[in-house]
């Protein structure tokens, strides 16, 4: 914070300086609690995919960035998160974290967690030989955790796309690797205005009242709608929960029994429509 906006802060205790508000270090949205997770046999969650997911509590959240990292939005990410003191998990892809090694470090060193998406991204690995998507995840993790020198990467990953399939999640879980979908996602793969994004993503995040957040750090609009993103959270009394390796049995909840999986639907009907934009999946979910 600069001089100005110090004095104005706590003048104020909450004041607008220029066109955003300024707040004392005590109204930041902060970390309230972290999880720590085993992944002993490994485990599929998130109700976008998964009949299960994350135990969490009322207007609990947990955010998640994919895709990354890249150095302008990823570095806006990271500044808007550290303005908060908010903690969150960030699914890298191999080749990027190797094109940008002092960002791998930089998410590491500021307290998030760092998972895994895969080294290349295909979309999806469902149209891969097994073997070819086997190592493209073992190289995304070896190339990842290779630059992470003496911190520890979680052992979480996250498929390009969603596009699991049964044998690479046994293989997986054999590893000892979690498979993480999500509950609430931004369609930030979608072009649209921050402002546009934050009231999307805040009418999905009320309507399902808890769950873990899909972003991508790598798309100027997110990394533009951030800050007013956290600020809104805090304002409507929403808890930002860290995910962190660690030994203990997860909690899960499960789905409602009339549930499905949204991106199963989405992967049917794409390969069936060999035309969607392969970078644009789950387009037509947009604005519901
Ligand atoms: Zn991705």
């Amino acid at each position: 914070m600069d001089r100005r906006k110090f004095v104005t802060a706590i003048a104020g205790g909450m004041a607008y300086y220029g066109s955003r508000p300024v707040f004392t270090q005590n109204s930041r949205l902060g970390t309230t609690r972290t999880l720590n997770i085993g992944t002993a046999g490994g485990f599929q969650l998130g109700f976008k995919s998964y009949p299960k997911s994350f135990h969490l509590n009322a207007k609990e959240l947990i955010l998640t960035f994919d895709d990354g990292p890249k150095p302008g939005p990823t570095n806006a990410v990271l500044k808007a998160l550290r303005d908060e003191q908010v903690l969150a998990t960030f699914f890298l892809i191999g080749q990027n974290a190797v094109a940008n090694p002092d960002l791998v470090k930089r998410i590491a060193a500021e307290g998030h967690t760092i998972g895994t998406h895969s080294n290349t991204h295909p979309m999806t690995m469902r149209d891969l030989r097994e073997t070819t998507a086997k190592t493209d995840i073992e190289v995304g993790i070896q190339n990842i955790s290779k630059i992470m020198e003496n911190t520890t990467l979680a052992p979480f990953f996250r498929y390009p796309g969603f596009g699991d399939t049964p044998a690479l999640n046994t293989w997986l879980g054999s590893r000892n690797i979690g498979v993480f979908g999500t509950d609430i996602w931004a369609s930030d793969w979608i072009t649209m205005t921050p402002d546009a994004q934050l009231s999307l993503l805040m009418k999905r995040i009320r309507s399902a009242g808890r769950g873990m957040v899909l972003l991508h750090d790598i798309r100027q609009q997110t990394a533009d709608m951030m800050p007013d993103f956290l600020r809104q959270l805090k304002t409507e009394g929403y808890k930002i929960v860290h995910m962190v390796a660690g030994n203990s049995p997860a909690q899960f909840q499960d789905a409602p029994p009339n549930w499905s999986s949204e991106t199963d639907r989405f992967l049917n009907k794409r390969s069936t429509h060999k035309t969607w934009p392969i970078s644009t999946p789950f387009e037509d979910s947009s604005y519901d």
